[in-house]
């Protein structure tokens, strides 16, 4: 361990050891060695028998020079033969002290110690003797000094006769000045001594002075010590409590080792992958570059294209408008009024008509061309009755735009009508009647038979899909198309509102029709609903709200639906933002009342002369049709509208670039051909009219209320010319 970091404990003993040579100069002392490793705290004891000691050798010196004959020196070891030598010398080298040598030898030849003496005296001297071997101050007695008798040719001087008084005298006072000089010697002896007990006793001092301040050291050693231990008890807790620390750490740098680990395989393979995306990117980019280069070159040929585009929808514009100008002429070049005759087929439950009663001959172009004529036959039973013969037929042959046999389809006779449905696309008013007597299958080809059955619809929803189909189609030109549907009956001269809902349903009698506003050509009846439309969805949901309140008013009046008129119509609204155009015109679909003549044999009660009124208002619009049709066509400046509720309301329908088709149902049963008769002919006098105002005009009207009888050649028709059979 470094120097700095001894404990304080080491340090108080290193202290002590640096201390320990001052104990070892007080055991320089002339003490037993035993003494020498006693402590320092043990020195007083020690130095006290010391003083006792130094005491007793003054006792013993005075004795001993009192009572030279002791025996002092029987104690002397032999290895002190220097001092020995020293009294032999002594003896030996004065022979006029051979007395004192003498009493000497005797002294030294004595076996027994005086009493008075006693052995501490003894102990005393032999002290002293000893003590002087170690000390300097006793210089050693050199042979042959002034002490020592004077050899006499180097020979032991031998025992004095008895006689020899003097000589023993001489003897006696050497050994007398021998032990004085003795006594002078152990005397300065004695001083040093003392000098020595004094220096001992000042070390003594000042190990006492050291004795406490190390006492004072032990006892801050102790409590360093003590401070020591407790610190080492908080050390030893704290280093519990860190190996406790250190183990949740190394767990903690175990997980986080295995976190590292698994982050290091992610980081690897996110490192594979981030090269794999930069691989890719440089490819990306490389082809971005392409791309870009690509793109500019696309930008350019796009440029091309849009100025291409924009001269081709100048052109496709140019070529819309001339596709309409075209079909319109088409129309017109067909007619704008069209009839067309449809025969329904023979319904369950009724009887077949004969063989030949119908037939349907093909057009010029053979079985393939659709066929345009009919051929109906016709008993005359007062002539058969009067010859009493077989009553013989007679046929009658018509021609029309077009004929449908009773197999025909729904489809097939849209079809034919789908041209006209553009024209209202077109802006050009378009206006299709159904006409016919009751049951002849009006309502079937207008709105389709029952049940749902999408090959059964009629033509109001065949038209409206189509109407919505190519507006979607001309929407990619730029026009905007929107429909407004509503749809009114007409009875007795009064007109209702078939989509009508809520507390006004089935009420009659509410609704006018108006013009939409002052000088304006638009007309709207009020009360009526007009709902937009946009979907076939919407249309059926229409068709299916007229059915209810057409049901509703059945039970009011009897089978009224076939004794009115209804008319659905579809306001077309178009608009070529881009170009600013605008068109418009309505679609108006009519079912036409039963056109069936009232037998003028029958007995007219209260709910026949109700019929009759019936039958007199619709024979009434019907003819005013007719005539409005008849003012039309011979451009006559008075048309006569007003006259009835559903030429007034059709107005903007009528005339002009209108175009008009009239279907003419006729019943496939022999029991009507009275009244399928007088439809054909009428319709097909009405088709024969030549009208140069409106070429191709073709009026068909029913048999059973008008019969049209063209004036001659010359397009030329007048009001006088309408016969109006019957009823009028
Ligand atoms: P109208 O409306 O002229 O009085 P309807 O349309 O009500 O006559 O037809 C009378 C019946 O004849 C209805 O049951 C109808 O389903 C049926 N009908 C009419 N025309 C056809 C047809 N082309 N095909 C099949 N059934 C028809
Ligand atoms: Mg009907």
């Amino acid at each position: 361990m470094e120097p700095q970091q001894r404990s304080p404990l080491l340090e108080v003993k290193g202290n002590i050891e640096l201390k320990r040579p001052l104990v070892k100069v007080a055991s320089r002392l002339p003490l037993p060695g035993s003494r020498r490793k006693r402590g320092p705290d043990q020195m007083e004891d020690a130095l006290e028998p010391e003083k006792k000691r130094t005491r007793g050798l003054g006792t013993t010196t005075k004795i001993a020079t009192s009572r030279p004959r002791a025996p002092v020196l029987t104690t002397v070891p032999p290895t002190q033969g220097q001092t020995a030598g020293g009294l032999q010398g002594q003896s030996t080298c004065h022979p006029e002290n051979h007395d004192s040598a003498f009493l000497l030898s005797h002294l030294l030849a004595a076996p027994k110690v005086p009493k008075k003496t006693g052995p501490r005296c003894s102990t005393a001297v032999a002290t002293v003797l000893k003590n002087q071997k170690p000390g300097p101050a006793v210089p050693a007695q050199k042979p042959g000094t002034a002490a020592a008798p004077p050899m006499v040719g180097g020979k032991k001087p031998g025992k004095r006769p008895a006689w020899d008084l003097k000589g023993q005298l001489c003897d006696l006072n050497a050994e007398l000045k021998c032990c004085r000089e003795r006594t002078q010697m152990l005397a300065q002896e004695n001083q040093q001594l003392r000098d020595q007990l004094r220096e001992a006793q000042q070390q003594a001092t000042a190990l006492g002075a050291e004795r406490r301040v190390l006492e004072e050291e032990l006892v801050r050693v102790r409590t360093q010590a003590e401070q020591g231990q407790q610190e080492l008890g908080n050390l030893s807790a704290r280093v519990l409590e860190l190996e406790e620390r250190l183990g949740t750490q190394e767990g903690l740098v175990q997980e986080l080792q295995k976190e590292q680990l698994g982050l290091q395989e992610e980081r690897r393979g996110l490192a594979a992958r981030l090269e794999e995306q930069e691989r890719r990117l440089q490819g990306s980019e490389a082809a971005l570059l392409g791309s870009q280069a690509e793109v500019a070159s696309l930008q350019q040929k796009t440029a091309a294209q849009e100025a291409l585009l924009a001269e081709r929808d100048e052109r496709l514009h140019g070529l819309e408008m001339e596709r309409r100008r075209l079909h319109n002429q088409l129309q017109e070049l067909k007619g704008n009024i069209r009839v067309f005759c449809r025969v329904r087929p023979v319904l369950p439950g009724e009887s077949t008509p004969p063989p030949g009663f119908l037939l349907f001959p093909p057009g010029p172009g053979g079985p393939s061309d659709p066929p345009t004529r009919l051929s109906l036959s016709r008993s005359d039973e007062r002539r058969g009755t009067l010859s009493g013969a077989p009553a013989p037929t007679t046929r009658h042959d018509f021609s029309f735009d077009r004929v449908f046999p009773p197999g025909s389809g729904q489809d097939e006779v849209f079809e034919e009508i789908s041209m006209l449905v553009q024209s209202a696309l077109d802006g050009y008013p378009v206006c299709i009647f159904a006409y016919g007597q009751t049951g002849s299958g009006k309502t079937f080809t207008m709105e389709g038979g029952p049940g749902g059955d999408t090959q059964m619809e009629g033509l109001i929803p065949r038209a409206l899909r189509h109407l919505f189909s190519v507006a979607q189609e001309l929407s990619g030109q730029g026009w905007t198309y929107s429909f407004v549907a509503s749809y009114v009956e007409i009875y007795n001269e009064t007109v209702r509102d078939l989509l009508a809902t809520g507390t006004r349903k089935g009420q009659a009698g509410e609704c006018e029709i108006r013009r939409a506003g002052p000088g304006s050509e638009e007309l709207t009846v009020t009360n009526a609903r007009y709902v937009p439309v946009s979907c076939e969805k919407e249309v059926e949901a229409l068709l299916h709200l007229a059915h209810q309140n057409r049901a509703v008013a059945r039970t009011a009046q009897n089978e009224r639906s076939s004794r009115s008129h209804s008319v659905f119509q579809l306001q077309i609204s178009g608009e070529h933002t881009g170009r600013g155009l605008q068109c418009g015109a309505p679609l108006s679909l009519v079912d036409l009342a039963g056109s069936e003549r009232l037998d003028p044999g029958l007995a007219l009660g209260p709910g026949e002369r109700e019929r009759l009124r019936e039958t007199q208002a619709i024979n009434s619009s019907l003819s005013t049709l007719g005539l409005v049709i008849m003012a039309l066509s011979n451009k006559e400046s008075h048309v006569p509208y007003r006259n009835s509720k559903l030429t007034y309301l059709l107005q903007n329908s009528l005339g002009g670039s209108a175009k008009m088709l009239m279907f003419v149902n006729i019943s496939p049963l022999e029991e009507n051909v009275s009244e399928s008769l007088n439809s054909l002919r009428f319709a097909s006098k009405v088709r024969s009219l030549p009208i140069p105002a409106l070429s191709g005009l073709l009026v068909v009207v029913g048999f059973s209320i008008l019969t049209l009888c063209p004036s001659g050649q010359g397009g030329h028709s007048s009001r006088k010319d309408l016969h109006l059979p019957g009823i009028w």
